[in-house]
Formats: structure tokens, sequence, C-alpha cells
């Protein structure tokens, strides 16, 4: 008897209705699903780098042609966060940075050469592709975050089976209208909707998993992995910090702490969280920060006018009143913003700035994931750089000091993979050579950009020729030179 699919009604952050559904994916498909990708992924991988460059390039073709609708969906499906209505155009970007990249990141691992050690045995590597990725991602960014690691992925040779985040599934459906118009791609390269239980059913599957999102689900999926030893990438959360010396242009800073902290609602992984200013200066950077802070306009009336939009997942903002009333009930003092407000439905908070906080507070210590900027002062370098690197996070943090070379030195010993200097913010100003590594909590995992991104989902082999006579069991030339050593 043919049972009913289950569904799930999905919330639009605006109107706080329910104006979407998406059909659950049951443990079984999920599993036929990878079956076929994995199947079909053997044709992929014997492709070669330059074949699948070529099919990726037409995928690039249908998304600019789709840019603009895929910007729609990102900006229903988060709340028309600031820059939603361009992540087709920066998806463009992203994949246009790999198809430059792929065919250096074979080029460093294919090679052949004589052994050293044994002259006579040739030696050559052989690059395969993990078969099946499993990719799963977040509400924020949602677009982003669900390709930061798939696409690099599928350059390597990989087929990729996506878990895209329950919350926000209308810009996966609108990516996977291009997808399709690629059959090549659409072959090796599908997804699944649903929850967690979904989630682990495709750890069940996969040859490795990469993960972004929360700490407590990123420490199952990590169990989850052992269990079955495969590898996975995880990248997780923040707490990051921004430290101001007292020799930093003050206005200077008071914007980019705004900016670095207000962005997108404050749903990004790499937010300024906290930050730490001199004691001398305190007062003037505060007032400075109220003043620009209050200033920033809500973008309930137009989604594309006012910035900041409403929280995305509406639990998210009970975790944020939850740290703004620890604080409070803590000795904090909140100077400006500090109360949601139900717009339309949706749910908003002006940017919030706190002083009299401490690193009792789950405001300083747990990630809020909101518009807050929690002030607190300090009396010397040393202390400041403790007081940041008092966390288990270690995603970026930032440092605005009167001279570069200033905030270098500081920035310098500070645990975290990203140090932004005289800004915040700086993470795409990144390198496509290289990238940087979490500490802590925030996750382990290669680079997600540059040829290293795709580099991650290859392995090498070694295939080794003897040229010359074999060893007879009485010889122990087999061992290589001699050392010298006496037997
Ligand atoms: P989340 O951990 O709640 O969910 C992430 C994904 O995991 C979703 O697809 C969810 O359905 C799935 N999931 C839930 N339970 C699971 C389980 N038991 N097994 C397998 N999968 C499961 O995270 P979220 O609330 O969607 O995203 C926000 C979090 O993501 C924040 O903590 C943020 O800092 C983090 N994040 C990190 C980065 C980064 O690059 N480091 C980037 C963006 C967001």
């Amino acid at each position: 008897m043919a049972t009913t699919a289950a569904t799930l009604a999905v919330r639009n952050p605006r109107t706080g209705s329910a104006d979407h559904t998406i059909t659950l994916a049951t443990a079984e498909e999920v599993a036929a699903k990878a079956a076929v990708l994995r199947e079909n992924q053997r044709g992929w991988e014997a492709m070669g780098v330059g074949g699948r460059c070529a099919v990726m390039a037409r995928w690039l073709g249908a998304v600019k042609a789709q840019a603009m609708a895929i910007g729609e969906a990102d900006a229903v499906d988060t709340g028309g966060c600031h820059t939603s209505y361009v992540q087709g155009f920066i998806t463009m970007g992203n994949i246009g940075g790999w198809l430059e990249d792929a065919p250096k990141a074979f080029a460093a691992l294919e090679w052949q050469s004589m052994s050293t050690s044994m002259p006579t045995v040739e030696v050559e590597s052989q690059v395969v592709a993990y078969p099946l990725v499993g990719v799963i991602s977040p509400w924020n960014a949602p677009l982003m975050l669900a390709l930061l690691d798939a696409v690099p992925a599928l350059f390597a040779g990989s087929a990729v089976l996506l878990k895209p985040s329950e919350v926000t599934p209308r810009v996966i459906e609108a990516l996977f209208e291009t997808v399709r118009q690629v059959p090549e791609l659409a072959a090796v390269f599908d997804y699944v909707t649903g929850a967690g239980d979904i989630g682990q059913a495709v750890i069940g599957q996969a040859d490795t998993i990469c993960f972004t999102g929360s700490v407590p689900t990123g420490r199952k999926v990590a169990v989850a992995c052992a269990e079955r030893l495969i590898p996975c990438n995880l990248e997780l959360g923040g707490k990051d910090p921004c430290i101001v010396t007292e020799s930093a242009d003050l206005d200077r800073a008071a914007t980019a702490v705004l900016r670095g902290a207000v962005y997108a609602t404050g749903q990004v992984c790499y937010s300024v969280e906290r930050v730490y200013v001199h004691a001398s200066v305190h007062d003037e950077f505060v007032a400075l920060l109220v003043d620009k802070a209050e200033k920033v306009r809500l973008n309930a009336d137009n989604p594309r006018a006012g910035l900041i939009g409403p929280f995305t997942f509406a639990p998210q903002a009970d975790i944020v009143m939850r740290h703004i009333a620890d604080a409070k009930a803590k000795g904090a003092t909140v100077l400006t913003g500090g109360e949601v407000e139900e717009l339309g439905g949706g749910l908003y908070l002006r940017p919030t700035v706190l002083t009299g906080v401490n690193h009792e507070m789950e405001i300083m210590q747990d990630e809020t994931f909101g518009p807050c900027i929690p002030v607190m002062a300090y009396g010397d370098v040393e202390e400041a750089i403790r007081l940041a690197n008092d966390t288990h996070f270690g995603l970026t943090a930032s440092v605005i000091a009167g001279t570069a070379e200033e905030a270098k030195a500081i920035g310098k010993r500070i645990n975290a993979g990203g140090i932004f200097l005289n800004d915040t913010f700086l993470t795409f100003a990144k390198m496509r050579t290289f990238g940087s590594d979490s500490f802590g909590w925030s996750g382990y995992g290669s680079p997600r950009i540059g040829p290293e991104s795709i580099r991650r989902f290859l392995r090498r082999k070694s295939l080794l020729t003897q040229t010359g006579p074999v060893a007879d069991i009485q010889d122990d030339h087999h061992l290589g030179p001699k050392t010298g050593a006496p037997k």
C-alpha cells in the first residue's frame, strides 16, 4: 500500500506565516539517490578535470541566466538580509574562480619519477576523488554555504549529495533548476530534503562529510562520522572578538565594528560578537557606536531598503533575547536596541549595544548570532589579548589600532583562523591561493577556497613499478641503500 509522503511547512521570515512546503525524504530515498550518484560518479571522474570544467562552464551559463531568480529565492528564505539578492551573482563569481583553480589543483599532485632510495623502482602518482561527498548546510547564507563544499568536490571528480537546511529550501530549489539544465552535472549532483534525521541518513551513505552549522550538531555529525570511520570537515560557530586600542581612530573603529556586528542581522558565523576597548577611550568609542547604531534602519517596509532584516529562523530571536536578559540580570546596561519587534509578522532587533559586560555572561561566551554588540573595557594590551583568547571558538578576530604594525603585533597573538587588521569582516578579501584554518570549537577542515579546496576531496595513490631485477629472498637490496650500520 502506498504511504503518503510527509511534508514540512516552511515559515516565511518576513510574514511569519508558513507559505511553502517541502516533502521530506526518507532514509530509503537517501540510499537510492546515493546509489545512483555513486554509479554516475565513475563516468564523471573518468571525464578528467578538463571535461568537468567544460560541463561546469555550461552550468555557470545556466546560473547566470537564473541569477536574479536565485537571489529572489534567497531573499525570501532569509528574509532579505542585505546581500541576499546578489547571491546568484556571488555564486557565479565563485564558480568562475574554481574553474581557474581546478587544473592547478591536479597539476601539483600528478607526477612520475624514479625512487630516490631504490633506483630501479619507478614511482607514479594516481589521484582519485572520494566517490560520494555528503554536504550538510545551515540556514544562514543558505546558497553560499551549500556550494562552498559541493562545488569544489564536483571539480575534484566526486558526486555530491546535499542536505540543505530545512529552514531555507527555496533557494536550493531555484539552484537545482539550473543544475537540471546540465544533464552531466545533474547525474552527479543531487539533494535531499529533511531535518537532522535526513542529515544522519546522508552520513550513513557518504565517503566523506562536509558540515556547516552549529557546535552541538557538529559534535553529533563528528560522532556519526567516527562510527563509520569516514573523514569530516566541520565549519562551526564563532564568538569573534574585536580589539580597539587606545591609538585607534575611534570613528573608523565604530564604523567597522558596527558593520561587522550587524551585517545580515548578525547571522554570520564570523560576525563581531564581542568588543574590547581600551579603558581610556571606552566612553568616547561607545558614544560614537551608539550614535551610528541608532541610524541603522530596519528593512521591514522594503527588503531592498534598510540594513537590518528579520531573523531568518524565529527561534534565533529567543536565543538572542536570552543572552540579552542574562547580561542585564548580571549587571550589563543596554544603551540602544534590546527588544525584539514584531513587524508584519517578521521578528526584528535593532543594533543592540551593551556595556558593563563580563565573561560570566552568555553574551560574551556563547554564539549570539544576532545584531548585538557587547563592549568591555580593558586596561592593557596583555589583558585585551587574554580576553580575546578566553573562548572555545577561533574563527576570526579583528584588531583596530593606530597603525597596521601595532594591529598586526596583536593579531599574531590571537587564536583564530582569519585576523582582520584595522577593519572587520575581511573574509572575502583572502587570496584564492591560500585559505586559513579554524581554531577550537569553530571546526576543522581544509580551506574552502583556492586549489586546496579541491584537493581535500582527492586521495593520492602511489604506483611503484620494479624496472630492474627482483631481489632474491637472500638479498637485502630490496631494503634500499646500505646505511653502513652494523648488521
Ligand atoms: P544547525 O547545526 O542547527 O543545522 C545545520 C544543518 O545540520 C541543517 O541542515 C540541519 O538540518 C542539519 N542537522 C541538524 N541535526 C543534525 C544531525 N543530528 N545530524 C546531521 N545533520 C543535522 O545549524 P544552523 O542553525 O542551521 O546554522 C547556524 C550555525 O551555523 C551557527 O552556529 C553558525 O555559526 C554556523 N555557521 C558556520 C559557518 C562556518 O563556515 N564556520 C558558516 C555559517 C554558519
